[in-house]
């Protein structure tokens, strides 16, 4: 069976641009390894999206209405975890564990990954304490201390999430200063506005150790001050996400996101990437909804040539 277009991830990003593409009339269908939304499902108030009527929209709410948008344009959900890709002289064949397909062009929306902290024995404390999602456990730490890790938009946007639970939020950062969007540190400000006690800041500091036996108990935390450690029932890592561009073999810039062109395209014929995935990607969901708008528009011209 062969596709007009295929996308890769059902993010916000490739929702969008299956949706778009269905609805330019071409036979569309998406894979995706896990479940639709991607990073976006953890959050359950989006900021710098426009919510219906001004109203503050959670992620699943809004990956839930992309993915019956596209449904409804026809869009094909294919499932599967995409493994290769290769073009050739009838189009793209793009390798998945679950088989093969074949299309006249691939959309790589397979978005990105939230990088680990990179402390020893960090894995074994996923779900024992270390989170990724502030809005999934937070009343599971009414009361307790936590550390945030990281200095940008999603580092603030967990501890403002967890300014309602905790008793103290511990926000470690390597730098001298945050550097969040003015309409997420306004959320984060705000948060903690006249809770004296309940923000902790240490600047120039990493997290060097987590302990704890039956989940995690504290944190060694590492500053110009030397080596401190701070009791804490969980810890949420915001220190960067890494694309998930391996599966590709596409050339990627220093920080492994795809390398386009002006139209998205990528070194391979027939080939575009969008969103989080590609070098040069703008961050918020405006940037993947606009993305994926590019490279639907051409998509659809370079299949009518
Ligand atoms: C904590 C946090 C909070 C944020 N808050 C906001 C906010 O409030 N407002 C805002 O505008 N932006 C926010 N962002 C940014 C926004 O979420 C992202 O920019 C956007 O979701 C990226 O979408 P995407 O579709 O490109 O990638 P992703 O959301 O990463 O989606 C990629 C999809 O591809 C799938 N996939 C990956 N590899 C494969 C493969 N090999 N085969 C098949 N499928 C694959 C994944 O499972 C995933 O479903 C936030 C980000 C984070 C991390």
């Amino acid at each position: 069976m062969s596709f007009d277009v295929i996308v890769v991830g059902e993010g916000i990003a490739g929702l969008a641009a299956a949706r778009d593409c269905a609805r330019a009339g071409l036979r569309t269908g998406t894979v995706e390894q896990m479940m639709f939304g991607g990073l976006v499902t953890s959050i359950n108030e989006l900021i710098d999206w426009p919510g219906e009527g001004g109203e503050a929209c959670s992620g699943s709410d809004l990956a839930t209405q992309w993915i019956t948008e596209a449904a409804d344009a026809g869009v094909e959900s294919l499932g599967g975890c995409a493994t290769g890709i290769e073009a050739d002289s009838a189009g793209v064949l793009l390798h998945t564990d679950a088989g093969s397909h074949r299309a006249r062009c691939v959309i790589v929306a397979s978005g990105a990954s939230r990088r680990p902290l990179g402390v020893a024995g960090e894995d074994a404390y996923v779900d024992r304490g270390l989170s990724h999602c502030a809005d999934c456990d937070g009343p599971l730490v009414k009361g307790a201390d936590v550390v945030v890790v990281g200095g940008g938009d999603s580092a603030l946007q967990e501890a403002a999430v967890l300014a309602h639970y905790a008793r103290t939020v511990h926000v470690v950062h390597r730098g001298t200063t945050f550097r969040a969007r003015p309409a997420v540190q306004a959320v984060f400000d705000q948060a903690f506005a006249g809770r004296e006690g309940a923000l902790s800041i240490r600047w120039q500091s990493t997290v060097t150790a987590i302990e704890g036996e039956d989940g995690i108990e504290a944190v060694q935390v590492t500053g110009p001050g030397g080596t401190a450690r701070l009791q804490a029932r969980a810890v949420y890592p915001c220190v960067g996400l890494v694309p998930n561009s391996g599966w590709t073999g596409l050339p990627v810039d220093a920080a492994g996101a795809i390398l386009v062109d002006d139209r998205l395209a990528t070194s391979m014929p027939g080939v575009h990437a969008i969103g989080a995935v590609r070098a040069g990607y703008g961050g918020r969901l405006v940037d993947a909804i606009a993305d994926a708008a590019i490279a639907a528009r051409f998509v659809k011209e370079s299949l009518e040539c």
